[in-house]
C-alpha cells in the first residue's frame, strides 16, 4: 500500500506513526496512506525551513526568478502528471483537475514578476542632503495550510509568491488528496529550488496546532472551512503571527427578468456542478427573479439530467464521485431534509459499484432562510429561491453568514452597476458566474469567507508575505558637524 510521506529538506520523510487512509473516490476502495506528522515532524521541517531562509533571502532576485521560471516550465510539462494525481485521490475528472493546474500556474507566472512587485520608493533630498527610501523584506519561515477541494491550486496561491519574496515554506496539504504536494515539490528540487525552501508535512489537527503555535513560523495562510478558519486565525494571531484564513461559502447568482435565460441555465449547471459542486466558488443558490422561475428551472433541469457522472480518469465523465463517502453521506442528507421540491434527484442513475456516488440535484422552491438555503452543502446540489425583485435577493444575499463570490445576470447594466455597489461579498461576477479573479488581482471573500486583512495571490499576496522598511539616510561631509539634541524637523 502506497504511503504518502513528508518531504523536508529536499527529501522524502517518515513519521512512521499514525496515518490515515485516502481513498479513490471513484471506487470506494483504499489506496493509500498518508503519515500523519507529529509535533517532532513539523519542528525539523521548520527548522529546516529556518536554516535555508538567510541563504534564501539573501539570493539576488535574478537568481529567484530565474529558478521560478524552471518551475513554471517544468509545471507546465507535468501538467497531465499532476492532475492524474489529483483525480485519483479528489475524484474530480481529468479536465476538471488540468484547469486546476492552469489557474495555479498562473500564479507562478505572476510570482515570475517578482523583481517588479518588489520594487520599493525612492525620495531625494527629503531634508537636506537627506534621502529616503522604502523596502519589502520577507519574513522568514511561513506555513500554508489547504483544503482537500484544489490539492494544487490552492497552495500555489501561497508558495510561489512567498517564496519569490524571499521566505521559506512549509505546505501542510489536506490528507484526503495529499500526493500531488509531493510532485509539486520534487519539480521545485529539479527547478534548482535549495533544499528547504518548500518543505511538506502531510498531517491533521497536530501538524496544524505545531504550526499555529511555534515560535519559528511567523505566518500562516489557510484555506478551508469556516470554523476551522475562525480557529486557525484566533490561534495564529494569539500566538503572533500574521494569519490570513479563508473560508467557506454559499454563493449566489441573482437572475433578473431580462437576462438571457439559456446563457442563465448553462452557467448555472456549469458552475454549480462543475468538481461535483465542491468549490468555494461554485454557485449552489439561483435566486430567480419573477416571473421567470418556472421557465428558468425547466431550462436548468433539462441540463442536469444530461450530465454524464463517471469516474474522474474517464474521459466521457462530465461529473466525477465525492471525496469521500462521509463527505457524500453528509451532502445526501440535506435531500432527506425535505426543504423545497427536488425536481432532479441525484441519488438516482447513479453509476455501479462502491463510489462516493451523488449525482447532480435541482431542488426547487427552497424556502429563503432554510438549512438548504443557507449552510454549505459543498456538493452538487443546486438550490432555486424565489424573489419577487432585485432588492429581495440583494437583502437575502447580504443577510447570510458568507461574503465569498455571488454573480447577477442581466443585460441591464444600471443593474449590474447598482449590484456590485450594493452587495457585501468580496468577488462579484456580471454575467460571469465562477468570478474567480486573475492571478495578479487578489483572491478572498467578505464576512465569514475570511478572517484577516488580506486576500491570497495579486500585490495583497506580495504585501501578506513581505513586511515595509523606511530608510532614512545622509552621507555625512565635515560641515554638519556638531552635536543637537533638538526633534529633527526640517527647518
Ligand atoms: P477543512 O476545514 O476540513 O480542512 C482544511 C485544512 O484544515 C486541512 O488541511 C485539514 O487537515 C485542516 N483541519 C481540519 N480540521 C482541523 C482541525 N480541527 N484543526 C486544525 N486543522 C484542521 O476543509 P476541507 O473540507 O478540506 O475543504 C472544504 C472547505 O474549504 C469548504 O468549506 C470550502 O468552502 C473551503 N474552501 C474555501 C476556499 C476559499 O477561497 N474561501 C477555497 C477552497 C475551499
Amino acid at each position: 500500500m502506497k504511503l504518502v510521506s513528508h518531504w523536508i529538506d529536499g527529501a522524502s520523510a517518515v513519521t512512521g506513526g499514525r496515518t490515515s487512509d485516502v481513498f479513490n473516490p471513484a471506487t470506494g476502495a483504499v489506496s493509500g496512506q498518508a503519515d500523519l506528522a507529529d509535533e517532532a515532524t513539523v519542528d525539523r521541517a521548520v527548522e529546516a525551513a529556518k536554516r535555508a531562509f538567510p541563504a534564501w533571502r539573501d539570493t539576488s532576485l535574478v537568481k529567484r526568478t530565474q529558478i521560478l521560471f524552471r518551475f513554471r516550465e517544468l509545471l507546465d510539462q507535468n501538467r497531465d502528471a499532476l492532475a492524474e494525481r489529483i483525480t485519483a485521490e479528489h475524484g474530480k475528472v481529468h479536465a476538471d483537475a488540468l484547469g486546476e493546474v492552469a489557474r495555479g500556474l498562473e500564479v507562478v507566472e505572476f510570482a515570475c514578476g517578482i523583481p517588479h512587485l518588489l520594487k520599493g520608493g525612492f525620495s531625494e533630498n527629503v531634508s537636506t542632503s537627506v534621502d529616503s527610501f522604502s523596502l519589502r523584506q520577507p519574513l522568514g519561515v511561513v506555513g500554508g495550510i489547504t483544503p482537500f477541494n484544489f490539492p494544487a491550486m490552492v497552495p500555489m496561491w501561497m508558495f510561489p509568491v512567498a517564496i519569490a519574496c524571499g521566505n521559506t515554506f512549509v505546505l501542510k496539504p489536506s490528507e484526503r488528496d495529499p500526493s500531488a504536494s509531493l510532485l509539486i515539490a520534487e519539480l521545485w528540487q529539479r527547478a534548482g529550488l535549495p533544499d528547504g525552501v518548500f518543505n511538506v508535512v502531510q498531517g491533521d489537527k497536530v501538524a496544524v496546532d505545531r504550526l499555529l503555535t511555534h515560535p519559528d513560523v511567523k505566518a500562516v495562510s489557510f484555506v478551508g472551512s469556516t470554523p476551522i478558519a475562525r480557529y486557525v486565525y484566533e490561534t495564529g494571531t494569539a500566538h503572533g503571527k500574521r494569519v490570513q484564513a479563508l473560508g467557506g461559502a454559499k454563493n449566489h447568482m441573482l437572475v433578473l427578468p431580462d437576462a438571457d435565460l439559456d446563457l442563465v441555465a448553462d452557467s448555472a449547471v456549469s458552475a454549480g456542478f462543475g468538481s461535483a459542486g465542491e468549490r468555494c466558488m461554485a454557485i449552489s443558490v439561483v435566486l430567480a427573479v419573477d416571473p421567470i422561475g418556472d421557465d428558468l428551472v425547466s431550462k436548468i433541469a433539462e441540463r442536469t439530467r444530461k450530465i454524464k457522472v463517471g469516474a474522474g480518469d474517464d474521459p466521457a465523465s462530465e461529473m466525477g464521485a465525492l471525496v469521500t463517502k462521509v463527505h457524500r453521506d453528509k451532502v445526501a442528507s440535506y435531500l432527506d431534509l425535505g426543504e423545497g421540491k427536488i425536481v432532479v434527484d441525484g441519488r438516482e442513475n447513479l453509476p455501479e459499484g462502491g463510489g462516493f456516488w451523488l449525482g447532480p440535484t435541482v431542488i426547487d422552491h427552497v424556502p429563503a432562510g432554510s438549512r438548504t438555503h443557507r449552510e454549505e452543502i459543498f456538493g452538487p446540489v443546486l438550490s432555486i429561491v424565489r424573489v419577487s425583485s432585485y432588492e429581495e435577493g440583494v437583502e437575502l444575499i447580504n443577510s447570510g453568514e458568507y461574503g465569498n463570490g455571488t454573480a447577477i445576470f442581466t443585460n441591464d447594466g444600471g443593474a449590474a452597476r447598482r449590484f456590485q455597489n450594493e452587495v457585501e461579498v468580496g468577488m462579484i461576477g456580471v454575467n460571469v458566474p465562477i468570478p474567480v479573479p486573475m492571478a495578479f488581482y487578489s483572491f478572498g471573500g467578505w464576512k465569514a469567507s475570511l478572517f484577516g486583512d488580506t486576500h491570497v495571490h495579486g500585490t495583497e499576496g506580495v504585501h501578506f508575505y513581505t513586511r515595509g522598511k523606511v530608510v532614512t539616510s545622509r552621507w555625512l561631509d565635515p560641515s554638519h558637524g556638531g552635536v543637537n539634541l533638538g526633534f529633527p524637523t526640517n527647518r
